[in-house]
């Protein structure tokens, strides 16, 4: 199970190493996304909250990149966090997430992406239930879900 301490050390001195990578041009990312996945998942944008029908969806399932399918997330994880984005305490695989610190709008937060593609997910934080205490804020565009 992955925690706070680790994320913190994933962030500061390196990423699980992926499965595989996938890694296409801009172009290639836009003939293959909408302009909103596009803005959010490439280009590090973020949905308005409570724009996804993804949040209250809380059905057996499994969620993966919007861009290269990579398996992200379980539904079994998921949990209502009350702020409008879908929320998970952990990941399906240790390895299928990256973190990275970012400074953007003078905070530190960790950024979480997807560690195949490198598509932006959203955001980790030491503020979910135990036992892994961790909230893994996730765009809803980022994610595709898929039946078990
Ligand atoms: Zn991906």
């Amino acid at each position: 199970m992955i925690k706070w301490a680790d994320v913190i050390q994933f962030t500061n001195q390196g990423n699980p190493i992926p499965d595989k990578r996938v890694e296409k041009t801009e172009e290639e990312w836009k003939q293959i996304l909408t302009p909103e996945e596009y803005q959010v998942t490439r280009l590090k944008g973020t949905e308005r909250s409570f724009s996804s029908e993804l949040c209250s969806l809380f059905e057996p399932g499994i969620y993966e990149c919007k861009c290269c399918s990579t398996l992200l997330f379980d539904a079994s994880e998921k949990f209502e966090s009350g702020t409008g984005w879908p929320s998970f305490t952990q990941p399906l695989k240790e390895n299928a997430i990256a973190y990275h610190a970012d400074k953007t709008f003078g905070m530190v937060r960790v950024e979480v992406v997807c560690n195949t593609c490198d598509s932006h997910l959203g955001h980790v934080f030491p503020d979910g239930p135990e036992p892994s205490g961790l909230r893994y804020c996730i765009n809803a565009v980022s994610l595709s879900k898929i039946k078990e």
